[in-house]
Formats: structure tokens, C-alpha cells, sequence
């Protein structure tokens, strides 16, 4: 470690800025967030700095740097562009062992600024040793993603309920777990949806009901990991799978995405091949109930959106029937994730005033896919058939029996988002035969209507193609 990092209280305490531009002023907002008595020194003020110095926020010395300023500083920030002035500053600071930053000049630092991610009374301090503020930059940019903005919200509430729960729990570990229970738990997601009331609410009870074995119980998330590409997860779920005791996932879900749960969360898949039934839906209903039970938070992680062709509420049924709480995050269905990818908006002013999601699995008595043609087969609209891979011949066959145009395009698209989509375009009599030809295997979606003309112009995702 090339630099010790602390965290300093200078409320009240005096501190100095040298200079008077927009930099200096950047500097000095940061010091009064931290609640230090600031004075500026400098011939000039830039606007800012002036208006803060008219409302008394900061005092000024009107005039050039004088090392006797220092003599009751705290700590001391140069931020002028004159080199000869930063290393008098630098110099009279270390003679007094005055902390001192040089903006953008390390060596005549005694203390470097970090970049800050300021969720207070939260704050992550980045720093990469002031070699490569950039980098600094860019991580700070991916945490601020992944910490959501009321972070300060829950650090706040818990702080207000720190001594109750001093008082409640005999023991530091019973206060250990009581507090990871509620950090990770159904308070912080309440805060996090910002439900401040609420979140206060459920704190207060969790502190009443708190015994050992309610400090336990566990939950259910239900999570729509989207079409394949983790970039399209949200931060939701991203949160969620970083939490979860045991992940139950299927095979709909990228290996990438099971990568991003918690690392030592128990891994179970329950994944239905479609030649091989491997666990029945009963079953996996179970062993949510099962895990939950003891305590754990289940992630239940599916492919897409798990409201649509997802089984999703059919396992919450369960969940209900046993009183074990759950929440439910929506994911990108695949039929939007190949729509954009692929370059073939699902509604279009000219081409298609509604858009119709429907499964190719459901079969009548005669093998035939069971579905409400003649509803299908009308115009200017758009059908998106999921899990119609191998039904596809008898699909375009349909469509064009109850009246749909046979020169109506119809595309299909495999393993949308990903890095090995791949698109077939066609008409409902082509199609079958280019998919058959391409070997175009499931998961992929059939795309019918007007609207998959417009891949030619707006296909914009090749991958493994040189422009991507
Ligand atoms: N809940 C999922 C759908 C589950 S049904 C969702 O919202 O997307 C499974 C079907 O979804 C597959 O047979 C296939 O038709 C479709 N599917 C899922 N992921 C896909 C992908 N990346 N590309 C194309 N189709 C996909």
C-alpha cells in the first residue's frame, strides 16, 4: 500500500485553499460537504467561489499565498496553476507537518483525493495511488452502478436503531446475524425500493419478533435473468443473485449469469432437457419451500421474464400456500432482447399495431399446435412464437391455412443477445427450410409480420463479425 487510507473529521476545523479557480472550487465543495471551515487565498475568485464567499460559506484572504496562513490550518489543498506557488505551499505545509494535496502534482502530496462514491454517511474512497486518476474514475463509475443510491437511506436507518439492538441482543454474534439478516434482507429491499416507511417498520418488528429461529427464516427471489447476456440483467437481480444462500437455475440461464451469484451460494440446477424431464415442476416447487424453510434466501433464477412462459406463478403459488415470503424481479423476455438485437421492432406505425406472444409447445389430441389461428393469421400484426422450434413447418403451415399472406416475412432468431445469435429470414414458405438448413436449434424464437423486413436495414448486432 503506497498510500494509508483514513477517513478525517474536519468539521469545524480550519482548512486552507490556495487558488481561485473552478478547480479550487471543486476542491473546496468537497471540504464543505465534510463540514470544514474553509478559507480560500487567492488574487481571484472564480464565480462560484465568489458567490460562496458573498454568503459566508468560506472566508477569503484577497492576495497571494503567505506561509504564515498555515499557521493554524488543519489541512491545506493548492490547487493554482502556478508550479511556483504549489511548491510554496507545499513546502511551508511540510515544514508545519501540515497535511497537504497538490492538485494533479502527487510528489508534493502528503495526501491524495480519492474518488469519491458518496452515499453518506456511506463513502467508498477510490484510489490508485494518484498514478491514474482515470482508472480511478472508471471504478468508481462501475460502484455506483452496483450500490444503489439509497444505500445512505439504510446506513441512516441502522445507525437510528443501533443502540436498540445493543439492548435487544445480549451477545455481539446474535447481533451479528440479526443485522445481516436485516442488511441483506427484507428491510434493505424496502429501503432500496424506497419505501422508507416501510423499511423503518419492518425494522421495528424484526427487532420485536426477533428470536432465533425468526432471525432465520428465509425467502424467496424470484429473478428473470433476461435473454443470455448479463449486460441485460438488472441491477435488481444483479443485487439479489450477489445475496442468495442457494441459487435454483435452469438451463435457459448462461453459465455467465449463474457466474455472477454469490460465490459460495450453494449451486443447484433443475433444468428440464426437453427429451428428459430431469425435475418436475412439483418437485422444484418443493425444494423452494424446502430451502426456504431453513432459512435461507432462495434465488430462483430464470430465463427472460419469469411471467411469461415462465412458470413463475405457479411457484409462487407454493410459496403462498406455506406463508414463506418472496418478491418477483422482472427480467427482458427473450422476444424483446431478439427484437432489439435482431434489429426487427415488434410494433411499427406502418407494419404492425399489436404484438401477440404465444407458445408453440401447447399441442391438441392430434399433435397439432394448439393455438387461435384465425386470431394469429390477421394482418398488421406481429406473432412472436416461443418454444416453436421444432414446430415450425406446421406453424408457417397455419398461418397461411387461415389466411395470413405466404410472402409474409418471418424470421427466426436463435439464442438472441448472446454472442452466438444467430438470424434466419424468410417468408412463412421459405422459413422452415432455411432454419433446417442453418440447423437452427432451440432456444430461438419465430418472428411473423411486416415488421422483420426491417432487419435488412436496422441489424445492427453481428457477432463475430469484424464491425462488432
Ligand atoms: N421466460 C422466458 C421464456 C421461457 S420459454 C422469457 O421470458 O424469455 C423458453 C423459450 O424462450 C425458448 O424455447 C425460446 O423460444 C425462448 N428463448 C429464451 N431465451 C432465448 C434466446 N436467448 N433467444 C431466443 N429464444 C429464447
Amino acid at each position: 500500500m503506497d498510500y494509508f487510507p483514513i477517513f478525517m473529521n474536519i468539521k469545524g476545523q480550519p482548512c486552507l485553499v490556495v487558488g481561485g479557480g473552478e478547480v479550487a472550487a471543486r476542491k473546496a465543495g468537497l471540504l464543505q460537504k465534510a463540514g470544514a471551515d474553509i478559507t480560500v487565498v487567492a488574487p481571484a475568485l472564480c464565480d462560484e467561489l465568489c458567490g460562496l464567499v458573498a454568503s459566508g460559506e468560506m472566508k477569503h484572504l484577497d492576495g497571494r499565498f503567505q506561509p504564515r496562513q498555515l499557521d493554524d490550518m488543519t489541512l491545506v489543498i493548492a490547487a493554482t496553476d502556478d508550479s511556483q506557488v504549489n511548491e510554496a505551499v507545499a513546502r511551508a505545509a511540510s515544514e508545519r507537518r501540515l497535511p497537504v494535496n497538490v492538485v494533479d502534482q502527487p510528489a508534493l502530496c502528503s495526501f491524495i483525493m480519492p474518488a469519491i462514491i458518496d452515499r453518506s454517511p456511506v463513502v467508498i474512497a477510490v484510489s490508485t495511488g494518484g498514478g491514474v486518476p482515470v482508472l480511478a474514475r472508471l471504478i468508481r463509475a462501475r460502484l455506483e452502478t452496483m450500490i444503489p443510491a439509497t444505500y445512505g437511506e439504510l446506513a441512516r436507518l441502522a445507525t437510528d436503531f443501533r443502540d436498540k439492538v445493543k439492548q435487544r441482543f445480549a451477545t455481539i454474534t446474535a447481533r451479528r446475524v440479526f443485522w445481516e439478516h436485516v442488511l441483506q434482507g427484507d428491510v434493505a429491499e424496502k429501503v432500496f425500493s424506497g419505501n422508507l416507511a416501510a423499511g423503518r417498520a419492518l425494522m421495528e418488528k424484526a427487532l420485536q419478533d426477533a428470536e432465533e429461529d425468526k432471525l432465520n427464516q428465509g425467502a424467496v427471489y424470484l429473478v428473470g435473468g433476461g435473454p443470455g447476456n448479463p449486460d441485460l440483467l438488472t441491477f435488481r437481480a444483479l443485487r439479489l443473485m450477489q445475496q442468495a444462500d442457494v441459487v435454483l437455475y435452469d438451463a435457459l440461464v448462461a453459465p455467465e449469469i449463474v457466474d455472477l451469484t454469490r460465490r459460495d451460494a450453494e449451486r443447484v440446477y433443475v433444468g428440464k432437457q426437453s427429451n428428459n424431464h430431469a425435475l418436475p415442476q412439483d418437485d422444484i416447487n418443493r425444494l423452494l419451500v424446502y430451502y426456504a424453510q431453513q432459512g435461507k434466501r432462495v434465488l430462483r433464477l430464470k430465463g427472460g421474464d419469469p411471467f411469461i412462459f415462465g412458470r413463475g406463478g405457479e411457484e409462487i403459488e407454493t410459496l403462498v400456500e406455506y406463508g414463506i415470503p418472496f418478491e418477483v424481479v422482472p427480467g427482458i423476455t427473450s422476444a424483446q432482447g431478439a427484437s432489439s438485437y435482431a434489429g426487427i421492432p415488434l410494433t411499427h406505425r406502418d407494419y404492425a399495431q399489436c404484438c401477440t406472444f404465444v407458445t408453440g409447445h401447447r399441442r391438441d389430441e392430434a399433435g397439432v399446435v394448439d393455438l387461435d389461428w384465425p386470431a394469429l393469421a390477421r394482418p398488421e400484426q406481429t406473432v412472436v412464437v416461443y418454444m416453436g422450434v421444432a414446430q415450425l413447418p406446421d406453424i408457417c403451415q397455419q398461418m397461411i391455412a387461415h389466411g395470413r399472406a405466404p410472402s409474409t416475412p418471418a424470421a427466426m432468431v436463435e439464442r438472441a443477445t448472446t454472442a452466438r445469435q444467430r438470424v434466419v429470414v424468410g417468408d412463412l414458405t421459405t422459413l422452415p427450410e432455411l432454419a433446417l438448413q442453418q440447423g437452427i436449434k432451440a432456444p430461438a424464437l419465430i418472428v411473423i409480420g411486416e415488421v422483420v423486413k426491417l432487419h435488412d436495414k436496422l441489424d445492427w448486432f453481428r457477432p463475430g463479425s469484424q464491425a462488432h
